[in-house]
């Protein structure tokens, strides 16, 4: 981020813009929005800029800027349509110790506007850093459609109750008399009996919200998903929203913790390949002690909750805590790299069944039913099989699996740095230590990629090992 947003005071301060033509007055519909004291030098104005200066709105000082004009300005705008012109203001402005714009010039600014969607008091603030202005403009249009009109009233006459509501106590209950007035009942109010009303709906609100009794603490088991956000399901999004604590392991990218409540307590306990860093004795006293604070508790796992994550243990925690929990289910590992390889799990007279198989278990390299899997066709996703690469390949070769068998490992599935190594299982290793993959990779054995996503993998010589 070259460019930090920030909100800047301006009530009854200066502003000052130079300026007469189209350039000062897009700046001055924006700033007109403002409650600061706009001043215009320009020594011809259009016609919009003179009665704008005629109904008092603006203050028009006919005349090119001069040194101390912009002095206590807090903002200074070089609007001139003229890039000498601009450049001369600009190093005036500058010496008056005004924070200075030069319209169309990003590498000469010390500060950007924004694309703003304005339900004053609430202002949304649309960046690209130059980047693409179309992008911001669509972003702009989306958000119009989407707040409603009546937003700014409604948190206009919510501020006003602010102090009222500390009545709640601080947290999970003032979280929800507030989402209660501004989606539920505010907006219900408004719109049947407008603006007068939304005071009553408050008081309303406020009796009935300090009648409840304290919720209780709940857990979410959530999965988070392979690691692309868009591929968390909406309801661990909303959790997400709400949470209190999240309690998460290593897998989950940071993307996804990015969409965390901004308050809520975020606790790593994230395992480093073999072994725990935090036991899973410890993991499950702070999920019961948390929820017994009545936190809302999200228990955030890559991927599926239910597949290789220990879910059980930290299920009968709660339960014998008498805690109340519920699990959010996620796009298991598998699900998202098969989708890479452009293949299904299960084919019609390939496979009628999928393993979902482990590589190793708390007891080291874990044993399966090798020679069902080395039946021609069988396709088993092998999770955690990096380091058991080559166990796994001596135990399927010896019960007669051909070496020929197609075998695919996708690392980082569903995040940019993606990468699929397709191979047999006769050459599965060495091949797959010598591509020293460093990010999480599943296995599938049985399974090639399509020819259309083997051409697109072969663009990157590290992607592609046969
Ligand atoms: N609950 C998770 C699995 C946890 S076990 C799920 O449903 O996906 C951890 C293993 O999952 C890793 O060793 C790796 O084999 C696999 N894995 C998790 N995320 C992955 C990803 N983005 N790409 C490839 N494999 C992944």
């Amino acid at each position: 981020m070259n460019h930090f947003p920030i909100f800047i005071a301006v009530e009854g301060r200066r502003i000052v813009v130079s300026g007469g033509g189209e350039a000062a007055l897009a700046k001055l519909r924006l700033l007109l929005k403002t409650t600061a004291h706009v001043t215009v030098f320009s020594a011809k104005a259009g016609p919009e800029i003179e009665a704008l200066a005629d109904a008092g709105r603006i203050t028009l000082t006919k005349r090119a800027l001069e040194p101390g004009d912009a002095m206590c300005a807090r903002l200074f705008y070089a609007a001139n349509d003229d890039a000498r012109e601009d450049a001369r203001v600009a190093r005036l402005a500058h010496a008056d110790g005004a924070l200075v714009n030069r319209v169309d010039n990003l590498g000469e600014s010390q500060f950007i506007t924004p694309a703003i969607v304005d339900r004053d008091p609430v202002t949304v603030a649309i960046g690209t850093e130059g980047a693409a202005p179309v992008l911001a403009r669509a972003i702009k249009a989306d958000l119009e459609a989407r707040l409603p009109a009546g937003l700014g009233t409604l948190a206009r006459i919510g501020k006003a109750f602010r102090a009222r509501v500390e009545a709640l106590p601080f947290g999970a209950r003032r979280r929800a008399f507030w989402a209660d007035y501004y989606f539920k009942a505010g907006p219900r109010a408004h719109e049947a009996s407008g603006e007068a009303a939304l005071r009553g709906t408050l008081e309303a609100l406020l009796d009935r919200h300090l009648d409840q009794p304290d919720a209780p603490g709940r857990v979410e088991f959530v999965g988070a998903g392979p690691g692309d956000p868009e591929l968390l399901t909406l309801k661990a999004r909303k959790a997400l929203h709400e949470a209190d604590v999240v309690i998460y392991d290593r897998l989950v990218s940071a993307e996804i913790l990015e969409l965390a409540r901004r308050e809520a307590k975020m606790v790593n306990v994230g395992k480093e390949g073999f072994g725990p860093s935090t036991t899973q004795q410890e993991i499950n006293g702070l999920i019961v002690s948390h929820a017994r604070q009545r936190a809302h508790v999200v228990r955030l796992k890559s991927g599926d909750a239910t597949v290789f994550g220990r879910l059980d243990e930290e299920i009968d925690a709660c339960t014998e805590a008498g805690v109340t929990y519920s699990v959010v289910p996620g796009i298991t590992a598998a699900s998202a790299a098969v989708a890479t390889l452009g293949q299904s799990l299960t084919k019609r007279g390939r496979n009628s069944a999928v393993r979902f198989v482990t590589g190793h278990d708390m007891k080291g390299f874990a044993e399966h039913d090798w020679k069902a899997l080395a039946q021609p066709g069988e396709v088993a996703a092998i999770y955690m099989g990096k380091r058991s690469a080559r166990f796994i390949q001596g135990r399927l070769l010896m019960h007669g699996a051909d070496p020929a068998t197609p075998v695919s490992v996708i690392e980082n599935a569903s995040r940019a740095d993606q990468t699929v190594l397709a191979t047999t299982l006769g050459k599965l290793e060495p091949t797959l230590s010598k591509a020293d993959l460093k990010g999480p990779a599943i296995t599938f054995y049985g399974l090639a990629p399509r020819a259309a996503a083997l051409a697109a993998a072969t663009d990157s010589p590290r992607e592609i090992a046969l």
